[in-house]
Formats: structure tokens, C-alpha cells, sequence
């Protein structure tokens, strides 16, 4: 048995095309941590066609972020009445503006960030893997053409729906999300690795997805867990 404490409520940073998404959903499936995907729950409201994902569909479409306020109101929604006890952020915080909503997250909501976990890879390399990168738009599992392909090939492993390139992985728009990871990342991970130095970790996302995988599982305790 491992001494170190598992992680329990985690949130993932990562550039565009790090492999944040398929490493949430694999730690999700193989240790019930829920996820809370920012991204997944602004595109499950441009589907629903509401109010709020009518006010997001262009900034999604050009790669542009959503309002803060927008993103706390669905999170606080999200979580309201949750009791799940293993939560896996991704994708959320994105700006300084959003680090505080964490916090105020945490309070009402009663739980605690134990892990800041940072997937590290180079602009090239997470552009070359998101150009082949599908997803489902029934439940939004997400596939990649060399490095995660489903069984059939174009179908979604879970429910049989078409897979789908997201709207937002064209070349021009892949490298406009890269300017705008740029602009907030650096000090939303210093803030974070200076406030909480012993939960902030890195993980090198350059390596195989297995080595990737294996890692992860070390720094968040899980290793010995399965
Ligand atoms: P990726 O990390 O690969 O860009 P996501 O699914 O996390 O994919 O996000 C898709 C899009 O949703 C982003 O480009 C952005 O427009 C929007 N988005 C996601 N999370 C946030 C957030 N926390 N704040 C603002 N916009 C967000």
C-alpha cells in the first residue's frame, strides 16, 4: 500500500491539446472521480440551444473564452445539490478573474482542491494532436485518430453516436486557443504553485499516453490503488 493520501478533489491544467480531456475521462472510469468540464458544459448549452448557449456559441466557434460570470453560474449549477465525492476539474480555472470563483466554489459547495495538477507539453506538439482529435456530441467522450481511436472507426465506444471534429479544431482557430492559453496561463500556474507549493504538480504530457497515464497516477497517490 502506498502512504501517500489519494487525491479526492483535483483540478487539471493544461494547454489546448495536452491530453487533459482523455486523462480526466480515463481517471474518471477507472477511479469514479466526477468531472466538471467547463468546456463539455458550455458546449452541452450551445446543443440545448438556451439562452446562455446562444450568448457562447460564437466565442466557442472562434476560440475566444466565455464570460467569467458566465462560467461561474454554470459551475455553481453544476455543483449545486452534488454529492459526489471525488470532483476532477478541467478546464476551469482559465483566467485570474475565475481563480477566485474557485475559492468561493470550494465554500459553497464544501470541498477542498487537494491537487493542481499541470499536464506540461509544447505549443507544436499539442497543434499536431489536435488536428486529429474527435469527439462525440451525444456524450462527449473524446477520441484521437492515432493516439486513442475508438473500435469502429467514426463511432463513438460508448453509445454508438457518429464522432464528430469539434468546430473549434480548424488550423486558425487551434491557434488562436494557443494565444489565448498563452495570455492567462503563466499567472494562473504561478499563482497556485506559490500558494499552494505542495499540491501543485507537474506532469510531463510529451510522453507516451500510457507513461502520461502512469505518472499522473503517481502524483495524484492513486498508483497502488488498482
Ligand atoms: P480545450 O482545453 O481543448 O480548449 P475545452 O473543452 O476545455 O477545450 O474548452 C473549449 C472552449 O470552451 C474554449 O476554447 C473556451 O472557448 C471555452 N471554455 C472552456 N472553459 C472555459 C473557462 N473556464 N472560461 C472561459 N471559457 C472556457
Amino acid at each position: 500500500m502506498s502512504s501517500t493520501v489519494a487525491a479526492t478533489h483535483a483540478v487539471i491544467f493544461g494547454r489546448p491539446g495536452c491530453g487533459k480531456s482523455s486523462l480526466a475521462e480515463r481517471l474518471g472510469a477507472d477511479y469514479g472521480y466526477s468531472l466538471v468540464r467547463t468546456g463539455e458544459l458550455l458546449r452541452a448549452a450551445v446543443r440545448r440551444g438556451d439562452d446562455l448557449g446562444r450568448r457562447v456559441e460564437g466565442l466557442l466557434k472562434s476560440g475566444n473564452l466565455a464570460p467569467d460570470e458566465l462560467i461561474f453560474e454554470l459551475l455553481d449549477g453544476r455543483l449545486k445539490n452534488h454529492h459526489e465525492e471525488k470532483l476532477l476539474f478541467d478546464g476551469f480555472p482559465r483566467t485570474m478573474g475565475q481563480v477566485p470563483q474557485l475559492k468561493q466554489l470550494e465554500n459553497h459547495h464544501h470541498f477542498t482542491i487537494d491537487t493542481y495538477l499541470d499536464v506540461s507539453v509544447s505549443h507544436d506538439a499539442a497543434v499536431a494532436r489536435m488536428t486529429g482529435r474527435r469527439i462525440c456530441p451525444s456524450c462527449g467522450a473524446t477520441y484521437h485518430l492515432l493516439a486513442k481511436p475508438p473500435v469502429s472507426t467514426g463511432i463513438c465506444d460508448i453509445d454508438g453516436a457518429k464522432l464528430e471534429q469539434r468546430r473549434d479544431d480548424s488550423p486558425a482557430v487551434i491557434e488562436q486557443r494557443q494565444r489565448v492559453y498563452e495570455q492567462h496561463a503563466g499567472p494562473i500556474l504561478a499563482h497556485y504553485q506559490t500558494t499552494y507549493p505542495t499540491l501543485f504538480k507537474i506532469v510531463n504530457g510529451e510522453q507516451s499516453v500510457h507513461d502520461v497515464y502512469l505518472e499522473t497516477k503517481q502524483v495524484l497517490g492513486l498508483s497502488f490503488s488498482l
